[in-house]
């Protein structure tokens, strides 16, 4: 679960890592009042989204009287901020953080992560902080230091000093830096974090250490230790089709291409993802309905599926073993009733019960394609989807069919 800056900010502040004074606004007037508040001759504004690299996109930006901050307030909400992070789509603005605005001499980036092949959390810190670390980790990752964490242990002094020297912070400034990592290390383990990230963590004019960004996501695995931290989940951030399958138990990410699929065990829907993938085609979505999944669920997912427009197309791809083949005919047959299917759908069964399974489809009366094999459905799949056109062969032998 991701939650916002200024939330991130104030679970900071808890743990005494030093933040810029600011608070959150609705609308101008609140951020014009809390400008004035603040006091001082500039302030940033800071679109809060649930994606980064806002200030490469004109969602960071600075005013320099009260009434600025309230007429760039006023641009800010409501737009629709495209980063690097959003996708071309963007996202809608409802809230901005409003900020003392700081003098920063230098900016790092300090961050804690999950590393899954080492299996323990890392520290991770650079000197090249602020706007560029993605391209850094990708063109010269050894601009970036990392120690890996014993969890039993916290952190260390001697792997506080080797990030500190390893970003190459002044001397003057470890101590305060150690108390940074440490605290830092301390929200990651306490909350259950999958992320930590300080980009970036600044000296200001004045040598202080401040963290000016604040990025946590929390493990969703986790969260039922957590009840307090459900209060800070903003659905208005989440996909509303996303929300609405894990509303229902159902395991679907929503995904760019237009071949929606359903798939009962992960496994099989990352080999049936990759399948589509080789057939010339893009998966709409991953959904998996699970070993235990009802007649109830396998219609909430083809609803959840038929609720994405760019879907063109459906391949059901079922072996059926915990989840029987006429559970999932029965669901499918049930969903097609109640919601009016425009596009075509390959069903491929094979399993338990697949008599009854492929009967309860043959006698629905419903125009399913019944694909006999992973490599027949990957076939008549290929027919479907907007990039069809790249394989004019089968598009004939699909139309001759
Ligand atoms: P992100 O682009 O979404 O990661 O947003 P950030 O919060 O990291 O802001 C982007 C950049 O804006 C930072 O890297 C800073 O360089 C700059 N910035 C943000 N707040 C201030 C501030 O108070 N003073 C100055 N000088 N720069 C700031
Ligand atoms: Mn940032």
């Amino acid at each position: 679960m991701k939650i916002h800056e200024y939330q991130a900010k104030e679970i900071f502040s808890q743990f005494k890592i030093p933040v810029p004074r600011g608070s959150v606004a609705h609308d101008p007037e609140e951020a014009k009042r809390i400008a004035e508040e603040i006091g001082g001759a500039r302030w940033v504004i800071k679109a809060q989204i649930h994606a980064g690299g806002r200030g490469k996109g004109g969602g960071v930006r600075i005013g320099e009287t009260p009434a600025a901050v309230a007429e760039i307030a006023e641009e800010m909400l409501g737009m629709t901020l495209v980063t690097p992070q959003t996708g071309p789509q963007g996202r809608l603005v409802r809230k901005v953080l409003v900020e003392e605005g700081v003098a920063v001499k230098q900016e790092f980036y300090v961050g804690a992560a999950v590393d899954r092949a080492k299996q323990c959390p890392v520290l991770i810190a650079s000197s090249e902080g602020g706007m560029g670390i993605e391209e850094l980790a990708a063109c010269r990752p050894e601009g970036i230091v990392r120690e890996w964490m014993d969890v039993g242990l916290g952190l260390p002094a001697f792997q506080a000093r080797n990030l500190l020297f390893g970003m190459g912070i002044d001397a003057s400034l470890v101590r305060a830096g150690t108390g940074i990592f440490s605290q830092l290390f301390k929200v990651f383990e306490s909350h259950d974090c999958t992320l930590v990230e300080i980009n970036p963590l600044v000296v200001t004019e004045d040598k202080r250490l401040l963290a000016l960004d604040a990025k946590i996501e929390f493990d969703d695995n986790a969260l039922y230790r957590h009840k307090d931290l459900l209060e800070l989940e903003d659905t208005d951030e989440q996909d509303p089709l996303e929300l609405e399958a894990s509303r229902h138990r159902v395991n679907y990410i929503r995904m760019e291409g237009d071949i929606g699929i359903m798939v009962n065990g992960a496994g099989l829907a990352m080999a049936t993802m990759d399948l589509i993938k080789q057939a010339g085609a893009s998966p709409a979505n991953f959904l998996d309905v699970g070993g235990g999944a009802t007649t109830e669920m396998v219609t909430k997912g083809f609803e959840i599926i038929l609720g994405d427009k760019n879907v063109r197309g459906i391949l059901i791809n079922i072996f059926g073993g915990i989840l029987r083949c006429d559970v999932l005919a029965k669901g499918v047959v049930d969903a097609a009733k109640k919601v009016a299917i425009k596009v075509p759908v390959v069903v491929r069964l094979d399993g338990t019960n697949v008599e009854e399974g492929r009967n309860i489809l043959a006698e629905s009366g419903l125009d399913f394609i019944v694909a006999n094999s992973m490599a027949d459905a990957a076939e008549k799949v290929r027919g479907l989807g907007a990039s069809k056109a790249r394989n004019p062969k089968s598009e004939i032998r699909n139309k001759l069919e």
